[in-house]
């Protein structure tokens, strides 16, 4: 299933450096110590209480329901069949087996997700043919941007989940970071390598700021399960076929960490007291609740206290993959 959250452990590996090739195939293992579920902080949901904390509750706290957009369930698709192309032999992973991928990855999207029909006027609609037709030409860019047969990833679609040492603790429970890992490579030297697509299409500069911080998230997870800081993060950009490339160090990982522990502090202020200001700004566009927001003449509901589950922090496929 292409919307499955697998649940893998962080291993070594015995891969080999040069383009991250030959390799152990993808090795995924079930671990128990993933399967613990609490409050936890991901990238998205930390970006969200940045951008704007009312923003944040109305996600996390209030769940209200958002209707993703077509460019954002294409962006789950996109994902999806990049996971199953490298669940194929190496030498299976070509454009045209890519292309032929994007189909079933909807469908499996769809039975996953049968509102999303509601994205278009049937499978008749010229439009979905149209956006099934752009799915394909990202999974082409793709392809203009590597060549898959030369990577073996460790993992795709990998959850990570480290334990810090900071943040608010008055609750007794220190800060979990919570997050999926587009994939993982990983060389013989024990150099980590951490890809995220994408596929979306807000502005270039806002974009980029949360890529990148989404990406220090991971390193900084990555650094404190296996000690060891990724060689390299690599962003692709499949609608205009560029890829960034950032090199972290340590230094920066552990402020990002402290600047992680701030954030979630303020969440954790925030959720004694319900105080979850609006934060106007030209994201407000994106955004499904103006009609609960102060800021657009809206009341939000009554604040219904912090949930008790593993909600706080969750991010659904399409909000990971979205883009926005
Ligand atoms: S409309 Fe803007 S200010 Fe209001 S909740 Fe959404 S993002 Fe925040």
């Amino acid at each position: 299933m292409v919307t499955d959250r697998r649940r893998l452990a962080l291993s070594a590996s015995c891969l080999t450096l040069p383009a991250m090739t030959e390799t152990l195939a993808g090795e995924q293992h079930t671990t128990s110590a993933v399967a613990r579920r609490r409050p936890a902080l991901s990238p998205s949901r930390a970006a969200d209480f940045k951008q704007c904390p009312l923003l944040y509750r109305f996600r996390v706290v209030d769940r209200l329901p958002e209707k993703p957009s077509r460019s954002q369930v294409r962006g789950t698709v996109v994902h999806a069949v990049l996971e199953r192309l490298f669940a194929l032999p190496a030498h299976r992973r070509d454009p045209a087996t890519g292309r032929a991928l994007v189909a079933p990855a909807w469908d499996d999207v769809l039975a996953a997700s049968p509102e999303l029909a509601e994205l278009f006027a049937g499978s008749e609609d010229p439009e979905h043919a149209e956006w099934l037709d752009s799915a394909r030409t990202l999974v082409d860019g793709y392809f203009a941007l590597e060549d898959p047969r030369s990577v073996q990833p460790e993992a795709c679609e990998l959850l990570v989940e480290a334990e810090l040492s900071t943040g608010d603790v008055d609750d007794g429970e220190a800060l979990l970071l919570r997050g999926y890992i587009d994939r993982l490579d990983v060389a013989t030297t024990g150099e980590i390598r951490v890809v995220d697509y994408k596929t979306g299409a807000a502005p270039r500069d806002v974009f980029e700021a949360k890529a990148l911080f989404q990406m220090k998230f991971y390193a900084l997870a990555l650094l404190r399960l296996r000690g060891v800081v990724p060689r390299q993060l690599r962003l692709l950009y499949l609608a205009d076929r560029q890829a960034l490339t950032y090199t972290p160090d340590e230094a920066e990982l552990i402020r990002f960490e402290r600047t992680l522990g701030a954030i979630w502090s303020a969440i954790r202020r925030a959720a004694r007291s319900g105080d979850f200001r609006p934060n106007p700004s030209r994201m407000c566009g994106w955004c499904d609740h103006k009609a609960c927001c102060p800021a657009f003449g809206g009341s939000p509901p009554p604040y219904p206290g912090w949930p008790d589950s593993s909600s706080a922090g969750g991010e659904s496929p399409v909000s990971r993959h979205g883009d926005i």
